[in-house]
């Protein structure tokens, strides 16, 4: 069995690199497969017009952090690296308000809130989360938005996994956070460009916390694999591995294996499984069921005043509660990452094709001019405010494996709506509301993507279940531990085993969730 390891964690993200680190406490041999690369700061792109280091195809030479995938029912923001989605996130890290811990989701496995709450202030520790420390002209507008519906009170600075040295920006000092063994870094310029990479060194991203803590207990991290076959394998698991990039084959032997590839890495990787005879036949008939899209809708103004600039400041820099289920925030992309002006519309909401297009054009008659104006700024990221509206209430997909036109020459992700009641909706007329509030404070125009428009579809960063957890294998994937019901040592920590919508960003929940699994793992 030399060649076995312990515990072998598909993907780095943050459900996997808590399980790293854990484990290897626990005097586990560990490794971690990654499909993506490792990036050193300077390999992160200036803007995200440098595709190839921004962007992830990798069978078209793009080899970046960032991905989307694009489904008949959502959009799907995502991140590729060794960190996972840590190295393109807007290090935004809310808790969520009770609704979330009183869900249908959490039926039956106690009180939450109360078993989460030590793990979040751990995850918060780990993380390096502090609340942001200056106002940006997207932050004065939401406020003024919030005074003017009596809500001032429940506008505050976000709190951020970003090391803040105010007085002493980029400056290099010793690490700050786990007394000399983590890596040395640098203040937070406010340069904005978190969700293309941090070439500075302020972002607490995995692999300056959790990943870099657990490699120095020994845990081996593979990058640039992807595991594309599990299978029970005398009283463990095997896996088969694809280099990224070489496409070489390669076989894996584990005792135990954590599936922590994200929503879109561990789904369809068990769904594969589940249809093979002798891969993993007995996975429940729930998978990729509940899955979330955190209730979102993304959408944006752009400012056609030359003299606007709302790039200022880390990616997300406020939120706003605007009732007891729903928030909004601010987001940014540092001057001159306009990438997104190639897939912008005008924010036409409308139930079907034809009234959305004919909203779009009728935006654009009334005011041409800074419509014009708006599509051609100079820098669209320096002139444009990302707002993200997120609820905690109920929407639901399923997703299976099938062919679509999007995936027509092989079987791949499809997404099903079972319940069009609960369909994830793209055009939220609260969101509306405040989109429209923010352009008129602004001078600026409302828009959105072009998924939107043509499929009404929502665009999500937080897609969420799929493999949740439950009392019980008719209701869910997991148990309580995370463990896979059927499958002895095979455990899902990422996004995928989260049963309900935050309705906040929700990677400190992912994280503390994974905490609380792997408090439950016995040492070696
Ligand atoms: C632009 C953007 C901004 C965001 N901002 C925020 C924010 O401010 N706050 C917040 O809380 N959340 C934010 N998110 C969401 C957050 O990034 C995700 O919720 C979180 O990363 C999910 O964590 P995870 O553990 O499920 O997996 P991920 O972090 O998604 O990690 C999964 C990893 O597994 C790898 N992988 C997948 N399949 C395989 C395989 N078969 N073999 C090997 N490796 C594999 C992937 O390459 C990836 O690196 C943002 C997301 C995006 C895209
Ligand atoms: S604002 Fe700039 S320096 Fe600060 S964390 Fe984001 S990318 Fe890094």
């Amino acid at each position: 069995m030399s060649d076995t390891w312990d515990w072998i964690i598909v993907g780095s993200g943050f459900g996997g690199s808590v399980s790293a680190l854990r484990l290897a406490e626990k005097g586990y041999r560990v490794l971690v497969i990654e499909k993506g690369r490792r990036f050193a700061k300077e390999d992160f792109p200036k803007t995200n017009w440098d595709a190839k280091r921004w962007y992830w195809a990798p069978q078209a030479g793009l080899k970046g952090l960032f991905q989307m995938s694009f489904f008949r029912h959502v959009t799907v923001l995502h991140g590729v690296g060794v960190g996972g989605g840590s190295l393109v996130y807007a290090n935004t890290l809310p808790t969520p308000s009770d609704g979330f811990f009183e869900a249908e989701g959490f039926a039956g496995l106690g009180d939450m809130k109360a078993e989460l709450a030590p793990h979040y202030d751990t995850a918060l520790r780990m993380l390096g989360a502090a609340k942001y420390p200056r106002v940006t002209r997207g932050d004065e507008v939401l406020r003024e938005i919030a005074q003017e519906m009596g809500r001032e009170e429940h506008f505050e600075a976000t709190r951020v996994a970003v090391y803040f040295n105010e007085g002493k920006e980029g400056e290099e000092v010793d690490d700050p956070y786990f007394d000399g063994k983590g890596p040395r870094r640098h203040g937070c310029t406010h340069c904005g460009a978190c969700m293309t990479g941090c070439r500075i060194g302020a972002k607490n991203t995995l692999d300056r916390n959790y990943l870099h803590l657990a490699e120095g207990l020994g845990v081996q991290i593979r990058p640039e694999t992807e595991v594309v076959a599990l299978r029970a394998h005398e009283g463990g698991y095997q896996l088969e591995t694809k280099g990224s990039f070489s496409g070489e084959r390669g076989t894996l032997k584990a005792k135990r294996v954590v599936l922590a590839g994200g929503v879109l890495g561990t789904l369809p990787l068990l769904l594969h499984m589940k249809e093979e005879t002798d891969g993993l036949p007995d996975l429940s008939e729930r998978l990729g069921d509940f899955v979330r899209t955190n209730n979102e809708a993304l959408l944006g103004v752009v400012v056609p005043d030359k003299d606007a600039r709302f790039s200022d400041g880390v990616a997300i820099t406020s939120i706003l509660h605007t009732d007891e289920h729903s928030h909004i925030e601010p987001v940014r992309y540092g001057e001159g990452s306009g990438f997104f002006r190639t897939m912008v519309v005008p924010y036409a909401p409308g139930s079907w094709l034809g009234a959305r297009v004919w909203g779009a054009f009728m935006q654009f008659l009334k005011q041409p001019v800074q419509w014009s104006k708006a599509l051609t700024v100079g820098d669209f990221a320096r002139q444009s405010q990302i707002l993200l509206y997120m609820r905690t209430l109920e929407e639901t997909l399923s997703v299976r494996l099938g062919r679509s036109a999007w995936t027509a020459y092989r079987k791949a992700l499809v997404t099903h709506l079972d319940d069009p009641s609960c369909a994830p909706k793209a055009y939220l007329p609260e969101a509306t509301e405040l989109a429209e509030a923010f352009a008129q404070k602004t001078g600026g125009v409302a828009m959105n993507l072009f998924p939107e428009l043509l499929l009404a579809t929502p665009t999500t960063a937080h897609i969420l279940g799929g493999a949740r957890v439950a009392t019980n294998r008719d209701e869910g994937v997991v148990d309580a531990k995370h463990e896979v019901y059927g499958y002895p040592g095979l455990f899902v920590i990422d996004g995928s085993a989260v049963p309900a919508n935050p309705g906040v960003n929700p990677s400190l929940t992912i994280t503390a969730m994974a905490e609380l699994a792997m408090s439950r793992v016995e040492p070696a």
